[in-house]
């Protein structure tokens, strides 16, 4: 794992370091890059190509560790109309997938810290009742929506509202992320209940007692999660670049006798585009995660983190301005 890793990490928790880095627009090359525009008419063109081009697409609308009521209602706001443009563009979009039964080429990704999770005592009910809201129109509009794994103080709330809204909303989906130890179990319980489970490695810095930090220890903990979720009854949505673990998905996906429309594969908007078109091309359901909107600090900084060899690109970016 990069040295620089950690470093990072703690500068995406870093309030100071964002209010001055966020003072500057999003250069138009870190926009082009890793995300989709600040608003959604910059979006739309962005997931019209993706569609069309044959990639689904899960959006998020960026922000997260909310700690005021206003901006946790206008967040639920701006998703209610991102599922009205996504539903209308999808249907617009003639040449995109359509094979699977249920499978839905648009979905909202969600952050529950965005909803007013964090808006203490009440946090946990206000966001259940916010992502209650959204699935809702989602279910109108045909779109699904996945919430998104955080750091790991929020995750057995965070698998408690998605478990407890699944009983209104069967297609509601959530992240595990591979590093914490107890995802073993919690992806056993989630195959055992035929839930949608997108599975990733995780990209908070998490203290040793609880994630492993050893990329051999993170690697060995995704494929032992991704053959339980692979051989479950579920639908898998293997979130990963890494070349080893979409081999790994590659040979399960026999094994178990998984087609087309009962997994997918999802990347990062932006991160191997030329690997998701490949998919693509031969035949399997991709996803492409995409994120828009003005509070990008955090997620660019992750990305960093992922990949130091991005910093250059960032800075560049941003200095040129
Ligand atoms: P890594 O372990 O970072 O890299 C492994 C190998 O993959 C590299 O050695 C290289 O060969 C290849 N590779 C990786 N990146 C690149 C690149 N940019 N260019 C070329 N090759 C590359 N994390 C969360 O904590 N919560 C979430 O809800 C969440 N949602 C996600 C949704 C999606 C769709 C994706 C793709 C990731 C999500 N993540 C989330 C981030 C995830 O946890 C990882 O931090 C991130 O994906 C990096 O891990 P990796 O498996 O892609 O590969």
């Amino acid at each position: 794992m990069s040295v620089l890793r950690p470093v990072i990490l703690a500068a995406s928790g870093s309030s100071r370091l964002q209010r001055a880095v966020t003072g500057f627009p999003v250069s138009a090359a870190v926009v082009r890059r890793f995300v989709a525009g600040e608003t959604r008419a910059e979006l739309e063109p962005v997931v019209r190509e993706l569609l069309a081009d044959g990639r689904m697409v899960s959006v998020d609308f960026l922000g997260e560790n909310t700690t005021d009521h206003r901006i946790a209602e206008e967040t639920v706001a701006e998703y209610l109309d991102l599922i009205d443009l996504l539903a209308d563009v999808w249907r617009a979009v003639s040449a995109a997938p359509a094979d699977a039964r249920w499978v839905r080429p648009a979905e909202v990704s969600v952050k529950l810290s965005a909803l007013g999770q964090a808006l203490g005592p009440d946090g946990p009910g206000i966001a259940v009742e916010n992502l209650r809201t959204i699935c809702r129109r989602a279910a109108e509009r045909g779109v699904w929506v996945t919430v998104d794994a955080e750091d790991h103080t929020t995750t057995t709330a965070t698998l408690g509202t998605v478990h407890l809204l699944r009983s209104e909303f069967p297609w509601l989906a959530v992240a595990i992320q591979a590093y914490l130890y107890r995802s073993a179990e919690d992806c056993a319980a989630a195959a055992a209940s035929g839930a949608r489970i997108r599975l990733c490695k995780g990209a908070y810095r998490e203290p040793a007692a609880v994630a492993h930090h050893r990329t051999a220890d993170v690697d060995a903990a995704y494929r032992d999660c991704l053959a339980t979720l692979m051989r479950g009854s579920g639908y898998p949505m293997v979130a990963t670049h890494d070349p080893a673990m979409i081999e790994r998905t590659a040979l399960l996906a026999r094994e178990c006798d998984r087609a087309r429309g009962d997994l997918e594969y999802q990347m990062l908007f932006g991160v191997r585009p030329d690997e998701q078109r490949r998919l693509v091309a031969q035949g399997r359901a991709v996803r492409v995660y995409v994120p828009y909107g003005r509070q990008w600090y955090g997620y660019l900084t992750r990305r960093l983190a992922e990949r130091p060899a991005n910093l250059m690109f960032f800075g560049r970016a941003l200095l040129s301005r």
